[in-house]
């Protein structure tokens, strides 16, 4: 199929994967094009992530591991020293620094402003942001119409879909809360306005990194009460550390992707123990995997996926999602003064009781107990069940057979280019996607170092499909590399 010529690209969210994505299309089309960035709920060019105004909510990963262009990997870092109050850092140990979050969300906005600003006017790439939800994708003989839901409507040759995290799934029970003033459904928006008064009680649910986020702030606004945080298992992230040198792990002469799960797990159940011998952290196997995992995934059966994350997924984010050593030594501190209390137990329901919320938990031998709170923050992570997405566009797209859960049922499927492929098997003609909605498809797929490679994958796929966009072939070759 000849495609018309590439005029005009839309795109689906305005966080790290979108903006990112226009900035890789600004810098690798030579021909004209517009490019719209539609955004809503969280600001365009920070996203969720790094929306924060909070100093205390840092990056999880080093400044020298979150460049936003992987040809450029000093590249944040060198964005740092323009800046008065890290310019006498010495750069190496800038490299190691976990910065703020709101910083790299200055970071952000400052490289999407550079390729749109009116300082761009006479680039032949136009980006312009528009604020709204998008609702529908309706296919004509044009394009794909999107439909906001203000009742606007917008024309597009191409689509990209990154519309990021969904908020937390439901709890049984939540439903009833939805406007009680002590349920708090979306740990991404400010809670703070509705902080109890000194002496109450407030209950985390999850203990992962939202909720330690939602701790350090409590601690940083000196507030005084009691402070819950329940998961099943219980298991705060660990720290980052200085990692031994494991040469021998992964063994060179084993493909990892060849490996069936009870294979990898043995393998590495024998590696972290020789480690443990040694006095190491045995955490590093898991970092040393990353390189391979999406390979790893991706070789695995439908039952092998399912295995992992039934048994293992717990176990993985907490080795695998570690913080900065500063907040992990906070947050233990307050668990050992009694600041905070962890929980292991299931959350079995939730339901009010006047101006408080009950939370029912029940733990693993089955003994039910409950808290009692004045807030209650849903913490417990994304929303993971693509099926029961409650984005009406992603809902809207599933009903037209635009597109398919993946197997798994944990995001999109998607072709190698990042086509779109619909409920027909058929690549879309209009739709590609990045970003945390790949989750079934490449397991690892939410952090800066994966998405920016991403990012550049999907804007290079974009101009090589269109012909007469004379992306330029060379500078293709070299963004692979
Ligand atoms: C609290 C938190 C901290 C994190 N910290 C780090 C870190 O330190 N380092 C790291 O590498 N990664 C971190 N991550 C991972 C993070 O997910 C990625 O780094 C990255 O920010 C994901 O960006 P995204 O654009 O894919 O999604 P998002 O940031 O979720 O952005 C998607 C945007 O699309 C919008 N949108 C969705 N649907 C529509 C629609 N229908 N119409 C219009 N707009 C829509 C959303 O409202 C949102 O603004 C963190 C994640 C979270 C949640």
């Amino acid at each position: 199929m000849i495609r018309p010529h590439l005029q005009h690209v839309a795109i689906i969210g305005g966080g790290f994967s979108g903006t990112l994505t226009a900035v890789n299309l600004a810098r690798l089309s030579t021909a004209p094009l517009r490019i719209s960035i539609l955004n809503c709920a969280y600001p365009s060019g920070r996203g969720i992530a790094y929306s924060t105004r909070r100093p205390e909510h840092l990056l999880n990963v080093a400044a020298r591991n979150m460049s936003a262009l992987s040809e450029y990997p000093n590249h944040f870092v060198d964005w740092l020293l323009t800046r008065t109050e890290y310019a006498n850092i010495p750069e190496a140990e800038l490299r190691e620094t976990f910065m703020p979050r709101r910083i790299y969300g200055d970071y952000l906005r400052n490289l999407a402003w550079h390729y749109s600003g009116p300082q761009n006017s006479r680039s032949r790439v136009e980006i312009k942001n528009i604020e709204g939800e998008v609702i529908d994708l309706i296919p004509d003989a044009l394009g794909a119409r999107l439909l906001l839901a203000d009742g606007t409507t917008l024309l597009a040759d191409r689509v990209v879909l990154a519309t990021g995290n969904e908020p937390p799934a439901d709890l049984s029970g939540a439903a009833a809360l939805a406007e009680h003033p002590a349920w708090c459904a979306n740990p991404w928006i400010d809670w703070e306005k509705k902080l109890p008064a000194p002496g109450g009680t407030i209950v985390l649910l999850g203990t992962g990194l939202t909720t330690v986020d939602a701790i350090l702030t409590l601690l940083a606004l000196d507030w005084s009460g009691h402070i819950h945080a329940v998961s099943r298992h219980g298991l705060l992230p660990q720290s980052h550390f200085k990692g031994v040198d494991v040469p021998e792990f992964p063994p060179s002469e084993i493909d990892l992707a060849s490996l069936r799960l009870t294979e990898l797990v043995e393998l590495m159940e024998h590696h972290c123990e020789r480690l443990r011998r040694r006095g190491a952290n045995p955490a590093i196997i898991v970092d040393k995997l990353r390189p391979h995992t999406q390979r790893i995934w991706q070789s695995f059966t439908d039952k092998e996926r399912q295995e992992f994350i039934t048994r293992y997924s717990a176990r993985w984010n907490v080795i695998r999602h570690r913080i900065a050593p500063s907040i992990h030594q906070n947050i233990t501190a307050a668990v050992a003064d009694g600041r905070v209390a962890i929980t292991a137990a299931s959350i079995t329901g939730l339901h009010a009781a006047g101006p408080k919320i009950v939370v029912e938990l029940e733990s693993s031998n089955r003994t039910p107990s409950s808290l009692t709170a004045d807030l209650v923050i849903n913490g417990t992570g994304p929303q993971t069940r693509f099926s029961a997405t409650r984005s009406p566009l992603l809902r809207a797209l599933l009903k037209r057979g635009l597109a398919q859960a993946d197997a798994s049922d944990m995001g999109l499927k998607i072709a190698a280019d990042f086509t779109v492929i619909q409920k027909d098997d058929q690549p879309s003609p209009h739709l590609l996607a990045l970003g945390p909605l790949l989750r079934g498809t490449l397991w690892e797929t939410i952090a800066v170092p994966e998405l920016r490679g991403q990012a550049l994958r999907v804007a290079q796929s974009l101009l090589a499909a269109a012909p007469n966009s004379a992306a330029d072939e060379a500078a293709v070759i070299e963004y692979c590399i």
